[in-house]
């Protein structure tokens, strides 16, 4: 069933990314479609204040601009968004404990509030001047005193922006720490694996080296840092506080998540080659957002002054400059561009049109923030089969690499280092104490001529030809390496000398083969073959062993070649 739902594979040439892709967004599809269908009130959320009715009654008073003579908002300076709300108490919680009135939202909040029988304001803001720091950001919580009686108004001034998903209410101190602190575990848990996976991400971005998956792993971090400071979760950590307050943690992981992920995303389009002109335009935004970064960390008169409006300018300008060039990409059928366009183009509509809609805020950009952080996973996702991928590639090779330093690639003989590796191990393996061991030192007869005649591409044919004969006389456990040029050792463990000699006699008269070519076609070809055996009792080492089965070989040599000569010193 749920293979029929994918796509077909087998018909098209897809990456594996590629697939993910198609997936990814059926998936999306199937959720959007059942979401309209079943939760059409999750759309009708987004808006008005939630209220329990039982309690309060909201009215929404106006906007700033409509009140500028309400003696309510004179004596604060709000922007033009700022909106005032009524809350009529038309019952209290029945009971004698603390009674709160709480304003909740997952998203970014500031808001000052005038309680009943109180001429003045307080003031709430997200992760700063909080009321009562034992409560996480996403909550603003007023006591209310004792005597608060049915009809009593509260006064809320604050941004429209929260009107997505905002919730206020009268209850019982104990009923809404228990609420909180719930809904504050599952939140923190959820997005701090997350934050934990992409930091994970970023070890291995880092292990493989490449820029691209380190510049976006990185800058995925940083917006989770800027959705968590969002929505409050942080406050909770330790140190939470603290950073909020003097590291204006918000802009600071906003604005660097704009740099790393611009500058990652710039570089998997190949921005610089396909557009250079555009590319140093690019570069000088990132420059100037480097330096409102380090505005943003250093204290200076300018940190609270228009630097959100600057980094939002040229947040704008650089999201636009990369979606037209995955756009012109897609058009010229540019495969990078199309990956980037259908996995992080979400996030950076969504980022374009959050930083837009900053200077006229809509309901949409309320639903747009609830949108960002599942965009951001989305967009995530991608980047993390990407990474599994390059891990996979990066081990192939390394599998490749280690094959080749431990194969010849002629042969399939051992390599000369494996060779040694493997006598220093025999050697250095007390187990091996009174095992025998044995080398065959091979050299072919003549071969310079062997070349010389036939060219080297039959040589090299006799060559491979010979060394699987060689194989199909040995055991199992025994093995051959390439010594150098036409040389080849074999290493007979478990062997005395008087059967290595047999084996090698056998090797020499198979090869021989009574003067027939090796195999068709091939010229007929001799061996020579020089044999030495371990002896422990000598103090024998691995380099005397060679020494002399060498010394055995050049014996064979000089009395005539096509012969096996064994080594005089062994046992
Ligand atoms: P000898 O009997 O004294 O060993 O004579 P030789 O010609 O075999 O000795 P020499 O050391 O002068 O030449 C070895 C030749 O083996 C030269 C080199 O081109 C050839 N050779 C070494 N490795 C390869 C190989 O991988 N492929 C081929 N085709 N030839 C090789
Ligand atoms: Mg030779
Ligand atoms: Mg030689």
């Amino acid at each position: 069933m749920l293979k029929s739902c994918c796509f077909n594979y087998k018909k098209y040439k897809m990456s594996l990314l590629e697939k993910h892709i198609i997936n990814s967004w059926l998936f999306y599809l199937v959720l959007l479609i059942s979401l309209l269908l079943f939760q059409t009130e999750t759309w009708a959320h987004a808006g008005p204040i939630k209220t329990d009715p039982n309690f309060i009654k909201a009215t929404h008073l106006g906007h700033c601009e409509e009140m500028a003579d309400t003696n309510l908002l004179q004596q604060y300076k709000w922007s033009d968004e700022t909106a005032l709300w009524q809350f009529e108490i038309i019952n209290t919680p029945n009971n004698n404990r603390d009674i709160v009135f709480y304003l909740e939202s997952p998203f970014y909040f500031e808001s000052a509030t005038q309680l009943p029988n109180s001429s003045s304001w307080q003031w709430y803001r997200t992760g700063d001047n909080q009321i009562d720091a034992s409560w996480p950001a996403s909550v603003a919580v007023y006591k209310l005193e004792p005597d608060l009686a049915v009809g009593d108004m509260i006064f809320v001034c604050n941004s429209a922006k929260l009107a997505h998903s905002i919730e206020a209410g009268i209850v019982d101190e104990h009923v809404l720490r228990k609420k909180v602190i719930e809904q504050v575990r599952a939140a923190s848990l959820t997005e701090g694996t997350l934050f934990a996976m992409t930091i994970a991400s970023l070890g291995l971005a880092l292990l493989l080296r490449k820029q691209t998956f380190i510049m976006l792993t990185a800058g995925i971090s940083m917006a989770l840092l800027f959705v968590m400071v969002n929505n409050g979760s942080l406050i909770e950590l330790p140190l939470g506080d603290y950073l909020l307050r003097d590291w204006h943690m918000q802009r600071f992981a906003g604005i660097s998540s704009t740099i790393l992920i611009g500058l990652g995303l710039a570089r998997f389009l190949d921005f610089k080659s396909r557009h250079p002109q555009a590319w140093y335009v690019l570069l000088l935004f990132f420059g100037l957002i480097g330096i409102v970064l380090f505005l943003t960390i250093i204290p200076n008169p300018l940190r609270y002054v228009g630097i959100s409006h600057i980094s939002n300018a040229l947040m704008i300008a650089i999201v636009i400059m990369t979606l037209g060039s995955a756009a012109v990409g897609v058009w010229k059928k540019h495969r990078p561009s199309i990956v980037l366009l259908l996995s992080w183009g979400p996030v950076l509509a969504l980022t374009l049109w959050l930083g837009v809609s900053s200077y006229a805020d809509t309901v949409w950009t309320s639903v747009a923030r609830w949108l960002y952080p599942i965009t951001l996973v989305y967009a995530c996702s991608f980047l993390f089969i990407e990474l599994a991928r390059n891990i996979s590639n990066a081990l192939t090779q390394r599998d490749v690499a280690r094959l080749h330093a431990r194969t010849d690639f002629l042969t399939g003989a051992m390599t000369r280092g494996e060779l040694d590796r493997r006598l220093t191990a025999f050697q250095a393996n007390k187990i091996n104490h009174g095992r025998d061991l044995a080398l065959l030192f091979i050299d072919f007869d003549h071969f310079k001529k062997v070349n010389d005649t036939f060219g080297h591409a039959v040589g090299d044919a006799a060559l491979v030809a010979a060394i699987d004969r060689i194989r199909s006389i040995l055991r199992d456990d025994d093995c051959v390496g390439r010594y150098g040029g036409e040389e080849f050792v074999v290493m007979l463990e478990g062997t005395k000398a008087k059967s290595a000699s047999e084996v090698a006699q056998r090797i020499c008269k198979d090869i021989e083969n009574a003067g027939e070519p090796i195999k068709h076609g091939l010229p007929p070809i001799t061996v020579s073959i020089g044999v030495a055996s371990y002896n422990p009792a000598e103090k024998d080492n691995m380099s005397s062993l060679i020494e002399r089965a060498d010394s055995a070989l050049y014996l064979a040599k000089q009395n005539g070649r096509n012969q096996v000569v064994e080594s005089k010193k062994s046992n």
